[in-house]
């Protein structure tokens, strides 16, 4: 199935277009045509399987039908990082649209939040707790919704959003078309979907990022050793498909930079570029004219390349969900792929968090013949304070080779993830 099927307007197919979708997922195919129908949704997914594009994609096509400036669309959820995830979907989808969507959570001053209330927005994305006092304030118009989404509702009612959500609810349009997303149904979840929903269509998709096909694996190094790691590891793999993660802008192209130094064919993906310079590199990467992208987390969004052998993180990812956005670029489509994390010892409770998720722990590997002694100042930190690996003497053997292109068919020495 092909995005053309929508029949979305070209703003909308420019902003897909843009973001560097190819194909629909599956709660894509199945929830968009519901959507754009009005009718209410029961989606039962998780995040990775592209269920805010799900939504937003119809709910952009159905508010570019009506008048601007007023919120149409009212989008809750738990925390505020999935609030300004969301928020950028629709500002990267509807960039060619003339709709507006605007950020509510607590945390941060209200200032700029009514400010661009006050400008006129038509999708508002929001937590419920900071929602509810601008409710109780008389300062956000809610009442003309036509679109209400819960995304993460289990999450919600786990962190004890539950009474709120109901109170803001009352307080809505009965006249509206409700779409309703949790990653599980638990009693009061499905009491609440009851409550809310008017003849639902029940939409169930797994991960489009199989975390079973995906072998994990920690490679604890001091924090200086991670670029000569990284190229170890590389020379090792001798693929033409990785994927490199970065914590910032700044580190991915610095990275990238030291890569194309050392022979590998790399281009960088970054906030920083313009959007022809990241089309450019996410064109090159696959069409094979590099072999390793340097990335950070939310340029890396759209990355569809499907045969992406090993993603490595070079930084811990901050959330487990960008963890799991991230190791989703490879192991698609039943094919498996290789997902290796750098860590430091401040990445623990990460680590921890990730393991639960994955629901099971992630060994520890050492890249064999890697001298982790290498190079580190006297007084670095790094060689004082554990890291987590057993520190066995090396030789040497980080002898660089003169800068040329990974050669093929070294054999693997990568040590097996379980
Ligand atoms: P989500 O489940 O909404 O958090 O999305 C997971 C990831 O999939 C995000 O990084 C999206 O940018 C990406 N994504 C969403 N739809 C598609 C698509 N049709 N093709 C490729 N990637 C997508």
């Amino acid at each position: 199935m092909q995005f053309e099927q929508f029949s979305f307007n070209p703003s909308i197919n420019a902003g897909i277009k843009n973001a560097g979708y190819t194909d629909p997922t599956p709660i894509q195919q199945q929830a968009i045509p519901v959507v754009l129908k009005k009718q209410d949704i029961l989606g039962l997914a998780q995040t990775g399987t592209g269920k805010t594009a799900a939504f937003m994609l119809p709910i952009l096509q159905l508010l570019g039908a009506g008048p601007a400036g007023h919120i149409r669309a009212l989008i809750i959820v738990p925390t505020r990082e999935l609030a300004e995830q969301i928020h950028q979907t629709a500002v990267d989808l509807g960039k060619q649209t003339r709709l507006r969507s605007a950020t509510v959570y607590g945390g941060v001053s209200k200032v700029p939040q009514l400010a661009a209330l006050r400008r006129g927005v038509d999708i508002v994305v929001a937590c419920p707790g900071r929602l509810l006092d601008l409710m109780n304030e008389n300062a956000i118009d809610l009442s003309q919704v036509e679109i209400l989404v819960l995304d993460e509702a289990d999450h919600m009612c786990d962190m004890g959003f539950l009474p709120d959500i109901r109170r803001i609810i009352k307080r809505l349009p009965a006249n509206r078309q409700t779409l309703f997303f949790a990653a599980t149904m638990p009693p009061e979840i499905r009491n609440l979907a009851d409550s809310i929903l008017h003849n639902p269509v029940t939409v169930q998709i797994g991960m489009i990022a199989p975390t079973q096909t995906v072998s994990h694996a920690l490679y604890p190094v001091p924090q200086l050793l991670k670029p000569a790691l990284v190229v170890s590891i590389l020379r090792e793999l001798n693929s033409n498909r990785v994927l490199v993660f970065t914590r910032t802008k700044h580190r991915a192209r610095n990275l990238a930079r030291k890569l194309e130094k050392e022979g590998f064919r790399t281009a960088a993906l970054q906030g920083n570029m313009s959007q022809n310079q990241r089309q450019a590199a996410l064109d090159g990467f696959r069409s094979g004219r590099f072999d390793v992208l340097v990335a950070t987390d939310i340029v890396a969004r759209g990355i569809d390349v499907s045969d992406i052998t090993h993603v490595i993180n070079f930084d811990m990812p901050d959330t487990v969900d960008a963890y799991i956005h991230r190791i989703g670029r490879t192991g698609r489509a039943q094919a498996t792929g290789k997902a290796f994390t750098f860590c430091v010892p401040e990445d623990e409770s990460m680590i921890r968090d990730i393991e639960k998720v994955l629901g099971r722990k992630i060994a520890r590997e050492r890249l064999p013949g890697f001298d982790y002694n290498q190079a580190l100042p006297q007084n670095s930190p790094d060689r004082t304070r554990p890291v987590n690996m057993p520190r066995r003497p090396q030789a040497n053997s980080q002898t660089r080779r003169p800068a040329h292109r990974p050669d093929r068919g070294a054999g693997a020495r990568i040590a097996s993830t379980k």
